[in-house]
């Protein structure tokens, strides 16, 4: 809500409506990210718009892939039905300050959980076991983290991912830092870098793509554990028992499955059993 743009009068009457929309729902914690005006209550919930299989925001508006499929699981335990929700782009550097602000309840966006994002933001999940993985051109000779050195490497600013590189597997590549992996992508594609690095199940995403088929491909090398979980505000709890009470029951219910099956099938791409909340593999 960008209320520094509308009119003092105009402010007043918005908030007046919150206020009396705010009551419904199951979310009842006096924020604006669980309601909203024009009848009826909205969650706001945060994804990434451009990742194949995972967030993706497609030309007709619509939205696909397994964090938006777990997403919509969990606002509907939450109360919340499909036409409810109000999917807002959270892109990696802009997670942690998006729940500090209160631009959204919760976030599902390939969000690795880790100490240091955890002072910042509370966790619901995991959900997922992803691992770090270089995606490269069909004909590359890049097969090891070892053969980035010199090499022009592509990663997202504020991603494990990048951080990694830095400080871990491939100090010596010449980093490019982007906001988000379709520039990366892109990049690749056009051989401004050698390779992209991330989450072996976004890079699967990229390379399954029709405008992408046969050009590219992942090294398989597992070079971290990337342990998906749903971030909420520091502090909101009662959120995260909630979240997780629904992702357990996504999974019972067999739910988690089809979504896998749905998202990662067509990329082909080997996921982890689904993990036990609370069960982080360092
Ligand atoms: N899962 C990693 C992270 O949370 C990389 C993917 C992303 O940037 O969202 O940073």
């Amino acid at each position: 809500m960008k209320l520094r743009k509308v009119s003092a009068a105009a402010a007043t009457a918005l908030v007046l409506a919150l206020t009396a929309t705010a009551c419904g729902g199951d979310n009842g914690d006096g924020d604006d990210t669980g309601s909203g005006s024009g009848g009826g209550d909205k969650i706001k919930i945060g994804i990434k718009y451009d990742q194949p299989g995972l967030g993706l925001k497609k030309p007709d508006g619509s939205f696909s892939g397994f964090d938006v499929d777990v997403a919509t699981y969990v606002a509907k335990e939450l109360g919340y039905e499909p036409n409810q929700i109000e999917f807002v782009e959270t892109k990696s550097a802009d997670r942690e300050n998006a729940l500090a602000r209160g631009d959204v309840k919760f976030i599902a966006a390939t969000y690795s959980i880790n100490d240091e994002r955890a002072k910042k933001v509370d966790f619901a999940g995991p959900y997922l076991l992803a691992h770090q993985d270089l995606l490269v051109k069909a004909d590359s000779d890049i097969t090891e983290s070892t053969d980035l050195n010199g090499k022009n490497l592509c990663s997202v600013t504020g991603s494990t991912s990048a951080q990694n590189v830095k400080d871990d597997f491939a100090p010596k590549a010449n980093l490019k830092e982007n906001s988000g992996y379709s520039e990366c992508i892109a990049a690749l594609q056009s051989g401004a870098v050698d390779a992209l690095t991330t989450d072996d199940s976004i890079l699967a995403g990229f390379a399954a793509q029709e405008q992408y088929k046969g050009q590219f491909k992942l090294a398989g090398l597992k070079l971290s554990n990337e342990n998906y979980g749903i971030g909420v505000k520091k502090g909101d709890t009662a959120t995260v028992d909630k979240i997780n009470a629904a992702l357990e029951k996504m999974v019972s219910d067999k739910a988690w499955d089809k979504a896998v099956t749905d998202n990662f099938g067509p990329a082909n791409y080997k996921n982890e059993p689904a993990p036990k909340i609370g069960n982080i593999v360092k």
